[in-house]
Order: structure tokens, then sequence, then C-alpha cells
């Protein structure tokens, strides 16, 4: 592990926090030391109050802010001495000790102080920095890893047993630090959990930090259990249906639906096809950090019944030890190991199915190295019950609040690049859906750049491409709840007599056959559905109330109608829901150029601004207009409509 110092950047942060916040974002860059909100650092300051009375000041990370992008406002302010006091107690509960820091933070709005504020506190040193680090995780987590890490280390560092993180942790430290620590020691691993490392300089306890797991890399790679390959698996191809139908189990088993991400490259298939690979996942996660967003341990294969009821043994097992009463929270895994599918990791964001995903595959490092060293050992399950369901982590549940309606589902959206479709896009992310975008529009892959989003080029006509697109969206999202058929096109006016058969045929091809394709894709996902499926088909005005000049268009739209309606009749039964809009005059699409427009306006005998407001209201239609109806046809609201057909349009006199 190399240092990322560099005196160039370091300069760019100045202020008193500022190499705090620059060493904590360079431990932030290495994954194999930090994940997702994981360590947390310090820095102790002397400050005056408004009365100019001096006192010391421990800035601490505070919780909500990742260490890579981390800035002077993620840290909280806390009265040191105060801090360092609480230590001292017999005994402190969770909550209270969460109530005393708040309480005693100097800066209304700072982020809440981490929960290893206590920790911070004690160590009598400036700056103070804390990591996860795979490797030290490794050797703790083997055979005799505590006299391993003595050995490495000698009196370099303090070594504490387990113990969760909060009050007991940072007592035990309290009373450890001092008793263990020689003049030589510039960290403290703390076993099955992490690594500190401390000094006058803010520079000095980072490269401290960098050598403490350095020494564990290079312990490692002496006993040659560094780089550890598995035996190659061949992909077994893609089975999106599997996986769509697993996401169905585990959110059936949850009670809400989860979003799946599934990943079977060379080192995810082949850890899930590692012989041994029952027992070395089944031991538990390798650090308390872990487990809130993963569970204790993964499913194996498919089984998600198992699953469920080899949970509810666990927690009937552990609750009773529990000092509170508990409630199950739910049965369902957060990540499965599949011999064909690889991982599959679940959550109710993208973000979390994300983050599921990078840590274990961290999780995987540091087993199969710790295997290499005489046998993966796990935190039992009496600590990962206490992590799982801490006061803590129950209490934020709770403030979380309720999720956005369509949390934990995935909308397709076609034609998505502009216009109706894009507007559709941004209504389904803002109600909570994961969205996948599809256009011919190579600039789809880029429209939005977050992780809830992924945007495919796809012609629609091409059935391979829409397979291929397909496969894409369930292995990154898990399956399909939602689906919007928007794609269209609308072409040049013809009169009757003057239709050219091309003109018409693309418009038969694109505005039906394509979405006949999509459809019939789509079905199987839309049936595993876990809230069932439900279809918004973009229709037209023009279905209802032709236009002179547009025959190719109605017809083509009218067909699409007829074709929404029988899948309304035949997919009742697989509780898939298929409503139209009919919009009109919306102008801010792709499809209406000013020359359509014109010639539009002219084929009525009207200029371009009466054609615009040609309705009864005498009002504009939006894209946005059309895409929030369509993400409410998708909510509750409409759960008991299907084969409806509703005009967005400022309302049509020959049809009212
Ligand atoms: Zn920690």
């Amino acid at each position: 592990m190399k240092s990322r110092w560099n005196d160039a950047e370091a300069a760019q942060f100045t202020g008193a926090l500022g190499p705090r916040v620059y060493t904590s974002r360079l431990l932030g860059r290495d994954k194999s030391l930090v994940l997702h909100g994981g360590g947390n650092t310090s820095v102790k300051l002397r400050e005056k109050d408004l009365f100019g009375e001096e006192g010391e000041v421990l800035y601490v990370k505070g919780s909500g802010w990742d260490m890579e992008t981390i800035e002077a406002a993620g840290f909280a302010p806390v009265k040191l001495d105060y801090v360092r006091r609480l230590a001292s107690l017999p005994s402190l509960s969770d909550p209270q000790m969460v109530n005393e820091l708040a309480t005693h933070t100097l800066r209304a709005g700072a982020p809440a102080p981490s929960v290893e504020t206590i920790l911070h506190a004690i160590l009598p040193h400036k700056y103070v920095d804390h990591t996860h680090a795979d490797a030290v995780l490794s050797i703790s987590n083997s055979p005799d890893g505590e006299q391993r890490v003595r050995d490495i280390y000698g009196d370099k560092v303090v070594v504490i047993p387990y113990i969760m993180a909060g009050f007991d942790l940072a007592a035990c430290c309290a009373r450890e630090f001092p008793r263990q620590a020689s003049k030589n020691a510039v960290g403290m691993v703390l076993l099955s959990h992490g690594v500190f490392s401390f000094s006058a300089d803010a520079r000095e306890s980072y490269e401290l930090m960098i050598e403490l797991v350095s020494l564990a890399e290079k312990y490692l790679q002496a006993k040659k259990a560094w780089s550890i390959g598995l035996p190659p698996a061949p992909a077994p191809g893609f089975q999106r249906e599997a996986a769509a139908k697993l996401r169905h189990d585990v959110s059936a088993a949850a009670g809400f639906p989860l979003l799946c991400r599934c990943n079977d490259t060379p080192r995810f298939l082949g850890f899930a096809r590692h012989a041994d690979v029952a027992r070395i996942s089944q031991g538990g996660p390798a650090t308390p950090d872990h487990v809130i967003r993963t569970k204790p341990r993964p499913m194996l294969g498919r089984d998600v019944a198992g699953f469920g009821a080899a949970y509810r043994e666990y927690f009937a097992r552990n609750a009773k030890q529990a000092r509170e009463p508990k409630t199950i929270l739910d049965v369902a895994p957060r990540m499965a190991l599949d011999p064909e599918l690889g991982l599959a990791a679940f959550g109710r964001t993208a973000k979390d199915t994300g983050i599921v995903e990078e840590l274990y595959e961290h999780t995987i490092d540091v087993i199969l190295r710790a295997e290499a060293l005489g046998g993966w050992r796990a935190l039992e399950d009496r600590h990962t019950f206490d992590i799982e369901y801490w006061d803590l982590e129950q209490a934020k549940l709770k403030k979380a609040g309720k999720p956005p309606v369509f949390a934990g589902e995935v909308a397709l959206v076609t034609g998505a690049a502009s216009g109706i479709g894009k507007a559709c896009v941004e209504a389904f992310l803002g109600r909570g859906a994961a969205v996948v975008g599809l256009d011919r529009n190579p600039a789809i892959a880029t429209l939005f750049a977050r992780p809830d989003y992924l945007g495919l080029a796809c012609d629609l006509v091409d059935v391979a491409a829409i397979q291929a697109a397909m496969d894409a969206a369930v292995r990154r999202f898990g399956g399909l709840d939602m689906l919007v058929l928007n794609a269209g096109i609308f072409p040049a006016s013809q009169a009757v007599k003057d239709i050219d058969a091309q003109l018409w045929k693309s418009a038969m091809t694109v505005n039906v056959e394509a979405n006949l394709l999509v459809l019939q894709a789509c079905h199987g996902l839309l049936k595993l559905a876990p809230r069932a499926g439900r279809v918004v088909v973009i229709g037209s005005k023009n279905v209802p109330a032709p236009g002179i000049g547009a025959a190719a268009y109605s017809a083509s739209k009218a067909a699409l109608n007829q074709l929404a309606r029988v899948a309304a009749l035949e997919w009742a039964r697989d509780g898939i829901r298929i409503n139209t809009i009919h919009p009109n005059a919306v102008y801010d699409t792709a499809l209406w150029t000013e020359e359509v427009l014109a010639s539009r306006a002219k084929a009525y005998n009207l200029t371009v601004e009466q054609y615009r407001k040609n309705n009864l209201l005498k009002t504009e239609v939006s894209s946005k207009d059309v895409a929030e109806l369509a993400a409410e046809m998708c909510g509750p609201l409409f759960a008991k409509t299907t084969g409806a057909q509703v005009p967005v349009d400022g309302g049509t006199e020959k049809l009212v």
C-alpha cells in the first residue's frame, strides 16, 4: 500500500481543518481501507469561545459523510474535556451516549458525531485516523489472529479484543490504552474491527496508517496469502427471468420491493462456486461495519424460504440474550451467492445494491486471505446480532420515515432521450424508482449520471438489441415493474391518395411493431414484478380524433391502441395493468420540429400560435404534464384501473 500524499494537493487544503480534510480524503480514496461511510478521523484543536476562554475542541467525522468527499463542514466539533470524561462512567447506554454527544456539540447544524467519538477523545494525540483495512481484518480473523497481530506490530500497537462500537468499546480502550501503550505506540488494532493510527501531525498520522496496513499486507505476502486466485469459472450466460424470479421471492420475504444487482464476473462466480463456499461464506461478516447493509451472511443459491427459516432461528437464539425486547426486521437476504448468477445484491435503492456488491467484493478478499492463513474466523452471531439490532441503527431506520412510492421498483422508458420520454425518466426517478432509458440516440447513455439510472442505446425494431438491453437492465436492477411505451415517430403530412409506401411502413414499424416487440420482451419480467406489472402506452389524440394528412401516424397509433387493449385483456390474469394516455399539443418533444408544427397548422388553416393552444382550455400541454400522469398511472391511484384511455390535451371539442 502506497502513500497518496501529494504536497501540491495538500497545499490547497487551508485553514485549521485543512490537513484533516485532506488526509481523510486520502484514506477515503483507498477502498481497501474504508468503504461507504466507513472509517473516521478526528483532530483536536484549541479554540477560544466568545468570552475569550480557551478550550479543546474535538473535530470528529460526522455521520452521513463519506471520507472520500468529506469537507470541513463534515466534522462535528464537540467539547473534548466533557466527552473524554464520559469514558470514566461505569456505564452509559447508547441512546444516552448519542444524547451527550449531541448536546456537547459546539455548532448548530453540525452532523451527528460518529458513534466512535469517545474513542477518538480518549486517545491523547492531536490527529487520530481510523480505518477497517482489509489486510488487518484478514489477519485478525484467522487462527491465532491476536498473536499474529502482536507478532507483526510488537509494541507499535495496542491490541483491543472485539467489542461492539459504542460506549463499552471506548471505555475498554480508555482502560487498556494507558496500560498497554509503550513509548513506541503509533497505533491500535481492534480485533475483527479495524485499526487506528495517531500523531501530532496530520501527514504523519496518515503515513502511519499506510505503514501499519503495509506491514499487514507484507505479512500476508510472506505467508503466500495475498493474491488468491480462484479457479476460472465459465460464465454460464445470464438468465434474466431467473434473476427476476429471485428478486420477486426476496421482495416477498422482505414485504416490500427490492432491487437486485447481479454480478457474474469471474471473482464473484468463482467464489460462488468455491468448493468450500458453504463454510467460508456462512460464518459471518468480516467487520461489524458491514452487517447493517449485508445482514450477517449471504443466501446460498435461491432458497429464500430456507434462508428466512434460518434467519428466524438466528433471531430467536440471539434475541433472548438482548437487554431490550427486539422485533424482527425482515427475513429477506441482502445478498445471494449462486453458482449461475454469481453475486446477487439486494437493496431498496440502486446505491444500496452497489454498496453491498462492493462490500462483498472486499469481504471475498478478506475471507480468502484468512483461509490461506489457516482458516477464516468470522464475527460470532451474538456480535452480528448486537449490531444489526443495535438501538442506534433501529433509531436511524425509524427516522428514515416512509420511502418514496416506487422505492425498490424498476421502470423502463422507451424513446427516453428527449421530450415526453425524458420527462417520464425524471417523473419516475423523482418517485424513487430505478429507471432504464432506451433510445436510438446514443446520448441516452449519459443523460443522467446517477446510480439509479441506466441509459442504453437501442434500436427498438431489432429483436437482438432489445434482448441485450433487457439483460443489461435486469443485471443492474433485477427485473421490471413498470414500462412506458413512448418511442414513436410522426411522419411528414401526406394526403391519403399520395401516401408514400415507405413512409406508411416506417410508421407501422416504429409505432406498432417496435412496441409489440418490447411488450413481448417485457411480459415475463412484468409478471414477476413484486407489486404486479404496470404498462403505460403513450398514444395520441389522433386515435379518437384523427387529423387531415396524418393517416400514417393516426393509423399506426390506432393499431397500437388496439394492441394495448388486447394486452390489457390478456395480461390481467398476470396482474399486469395497461393504460393509455392520449396527449395532444405537446410541442416540447423531438417530434415537433418547426417544420412539422408549421405543416400541421397549415392543414387546419391556423397560425402556429393558434395551433399550439387549439383546445377547449386554450392551454399548452407540456411533456412534464404527460409524464406526471404516466407515473401516477403506475401508482396506487390507478391500482384498480386497466384498459383505460385518458386524454391530456386541454380538451378536444369533438370528443367532449
Ligand atoms: Zn470502526
